[in-house]
């Protein structure tokens, strides 16, 4: 703690960001786009990074004096490296740095508009199919005045009109050398999603970062399947331009509710949210597993507050689908009380460590959220999920409901076992410690347990146990290893804590503490009242 207290504040802010950096390892950050280590050529120079909407404001409290600075980072950059904006809220920005800060933007944005993709679309689709090519390098469909300019890269000919209504096949996955950012639903859950919409009578899914999802209502309604479904995605990845309507696509920042299409992208979507007076609509987002739960949080309320201008009554919900890991449910539910985790074990084509099943291979972690009424929410039995009567949803094979805890406690998709001393279920490799007063691993270092994952803040296991480490620390290896070296340095800070109360007791002892503040933070005001 000496060390940590001896720093200077520049190096707090430093850490702030090596720690968020940590938590949005999943963000799909284009800026950082690799794909295959090739570049986009289109007209423009190379470029590897665009615009991100607006930053975020974070803040940095020094406590002794009682004081807050204010700053901006950017709200969808991982690396500093790649994007370093940074600025003091009250610090003016000279004309010669806007000049830089404006060329830089106006080289990282999409080289279309939108409307221009929309064109090329049209132009694209009457071609005979020979003449259809797409330039797999730069992630683009082709017109033939462009062919040559291509010539040297790797190129995909007799492009089809079905393979145009998969874009989530034609196009690679966003990857980067610490992350790959973009996680498609594999076939069983995509089509489970979609049984469960036609299921629930909904007419209209807002899909916000589910591409393959949003692709298959759209194969659905191409094949005239009753009744109609409409379906609008907001993403980040713009490559979805190239392919979908201004109404049936937004370049949208989920981490700050922009839309880089301006005043006509955001009107194309309350359009679509408010239509019907609100009526039959849900939405599904995936995003990306960092820890901005609360920076999601907000701008899913903004989505929930325009829907609400088209209801009557102020107390109904926005039907909300909301994929994400399990160990994020007390943090998600801080924000979002209503929904409940069911046990789905959501899992991805291009993921390893994110699949369903049970021998050999790991089981995923990603859950659904919903606000729905969980019975309504059929499992499928031919995956051992069964009926619980008690707990009126569907569990687990392996969830056994517990007497004491009068619900199906597994979270995991292991039978969990009960701890009379800590009075709740426990993981079935835990024990319990008299010395740290709960349960936890066997060869747990005795004395020091308590804090949780550093990387995703879950009690339910370690840093070394996180399944986005494991993740970061499997692609890292591809080149520097960045990410497993900010972790070494985040670790120190976790060092020498005791157990979960101390180490709380110790951060608010802490005569630097930081904070991130969306807009006007309720907390921040608390704080001050102190
Ligand atoms: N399972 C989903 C994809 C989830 S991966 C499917 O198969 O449809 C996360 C998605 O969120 C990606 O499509 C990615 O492009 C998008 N995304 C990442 N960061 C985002 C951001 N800041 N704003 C909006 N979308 C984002
Ligand atoms: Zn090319
Ligand atoms: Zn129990
Ligand atoms: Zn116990
Ligand atoms: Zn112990």
């Amino acid at each position: 703690m000496k060390y940590h207290q001896e720093r200077e504040s520049s190096d707090e802010v430093k850490r702030l960001i090596v720690i968020l950096e940590a938590l949005v390892w999943k963000m799909a950050s284009l800026e950082e786009i690799n794909l295959r280590g090739r570049r986009w050529v289109n007209g423009m120079e190379a470029f590897s990074v665009f615009i991100q909407g607006p930053t975020l404001l974070f803040v940095k409290v020094t406590r002794k004096k009682q004081e807050a600075r204010r700053f901006y980072a950017c709200a969808a950059c991982r690396d500093r490296k790649d994007c370093n904006f940074f600025q003091w809220e009250d610090e003016k920005v000279s004309e010669a740095r806007q000049l830089v800060r404006d060329e830089l933007n106006r080289r990282r944005q999409p080289p279309f508009t939108h409307q221009q993709y929309v064109e090329r679309y049209q132009q694209f689709v009457s071609l005979p199919m020979e003449n259809r090519t797409f330039c797999s390098d730069c992630q683009i469909l082709l017109l033939p005045d462009e062919l040559d300019q291509h010539s040297s890269h790797h190129r995909l000919g007799h492009v089809s009109l079905c393979q145009l209504k998969r874009p989530s096949l034609l196009l690679l996955p966003i990857e980067n050398k610490k992350t790959n950012a973009q996680y498609l639903f594999a076939d069983r859950t995509c089509q489970f999603l979609l049984d469960l919409i036609v299921s629930l009578d909904f007419r209209r899914v807002l899909c916000v970062g589910t591409p393959r999802l949003h692709e298959l209502i759209k194969v659905r309604q191409s094949e005239n399947k009753e009744p109609f479904i409409k379906t609008q995605l907001l993403d980040i990845d713009f490559r979805y331009s190239q392919f979908y309507s201004e109404e049936e696509f937004c370049h949208y920042n989920m981490f700050n509710h922009y839309f880089f299409g301006g005043k006509p992208a955001f009107e194309a979507f309350r359009t679509f949210l408010c239509q019907n007076k609100g009526k039959s609509v849900v939405m599904v987002t995936d995003p990306p597993f960092g820890g901005l739960v609360e920076a999601l949080a907000h701008s899913f309320k903004k989505i929930v507050g325009e829907w609400k201008t088209s209801r009557n009554t102020i107390n109904e919900e926005l039907p909300i689908i909301w994929i994400f890991p399990y160990f994020f449910e007390t943090r998600i539910r801080q924000y979002f009380p209503t929904l409940s985790m069911l046990d789905y074990q959501v899992d991805y084509d291009n993921h390893a460590l994110y699949k369903h099943g049970k021998t050999g291979r790991k089981q995923s972690p990603v859950r659904i959220f919903t606000n729905l009424p969980p019975k309504d929410i059929i499992l499928p039995a031919e995956e051992g999920y069964r009926f619980c009567s008690f707990c009126e949803r569907y569990v687990s094979s392996a969830n056994r409901h517990c007497e004491i805890c009068q619900a199906c406690t597994s979270k995991d998709g292991r039978q969990w076992k009960h701890c009379k001393t800590c009075n709740k279920c426990v993981k079935p490799s835990w024990i319990h410690c008299d010395t740290c007063c709960r349960c936890v691993l066997k060869q747990h270092s005795c004395g020091e347990a308590g804090e949780g994952c550093f990387i995703c803040g879950s009690s339910e296991h370690k840093r070394r146990e996180c399944p986005h480490a494991a993740f970061l620390e499997r692609t890292s290896s591809e080149g520097t290893k960045p990410c497993k070296r900010k972790f070494l340095e985040t670790e120190k800070d976790t060092a020498g804590r005791k157990s979960k109360n101390q180490a709380q007791k110790m951060s608010t002892q802490k005569k630097k503490a930081m904070k991130l503040v969306i807009g006007k933070s309720k907390r921040k005001q608390k704080r001050k009242k102190q």
